[in-house]
């Protein structure tokens, strides 16, 4: 019998990572994020939006994940690169060197000059499994999609995480071009 390397599928739409900074210029000094929806402990959808400003346009309503975190990420969509007018390199999460946006919130704005990215499609998984599969943190595999709008994804990202399960996060877009939902389980080609 030959084992399947699997995984479990997570969609991410557009979102912002805020740092304390950011959160105290965009919703006021102290202010404390609310939750909406638990993503997985301890990362969850808060109440909390911004609205993203490039040079060409804006887009409103970008759901912010908490908790805070040491740096200031907006993770956007392939086609919002042409709604706002910038060029955001497709990246692992938590690079630099990345597109600049302006962020508004209720209270204030910010301008940075790195800031959005294309989050990359990868794979976490512990690194027991990683070394059970024979994978390498950061090697690039390909992932096998079935069903009628079935396609192979390579260049995906193996990442190192204490995870119950390998889960394989790709964005929206990605989705829709492959017919994926969450949960839905992929086939890790080798
Ligand atoms: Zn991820």
């Amino acid at each position: 019998m030959t084992m399947k390397k699997t995984a479990v599928v997570l969609l991410s739409n557009r979102h912002v990572h805020l740092n304390r900074e950011a959160l105290d210029i965009l919703y006021g000094e102290g202010y404390e994020l609310t939750e909406k929806k638990k993503l997985g402990f301890p990362i969850f959808a808060a109440n909390e939006t911004v609205t993203l400003a490039g040079p060409k346009g804006e887009i409103s309503n970008v759901r912010i994940l908490g908790p805070l975190r040491p740096y200031v990420q907006a993770e956007i969509l392939k086609a919002d690169n042409y709604v706002l007018g910038i060029d955001a390199p497709v990246k692992i999460s938590g690079s630099l060197d990345l597109a600049p946006l302006t962020l508004i919130g209720p209270k204030g704005e910010m301008h940075l000059d790195s800031v959005a990215l294309i989050a990359k499609r990868h794979i976490h998984m512990t690194d027991e499994q990683a070394a059970a599969w024979g994978f390498e943190k950061g090697q690039n595999v390909s992932v096998k999609i079935g069903g009628e709008r079935g396609l192979i994804f390579e260049n995906t990202a193996v990442v190192f995480t204490e995870i119950p399960e390998p889960t394989l996060h790709v964005d929206i877009e990605e989705g829709n071009a492959s017919g994926l939902k969450n949960l839905d389980v992929v086939e890790i080609l080798a």
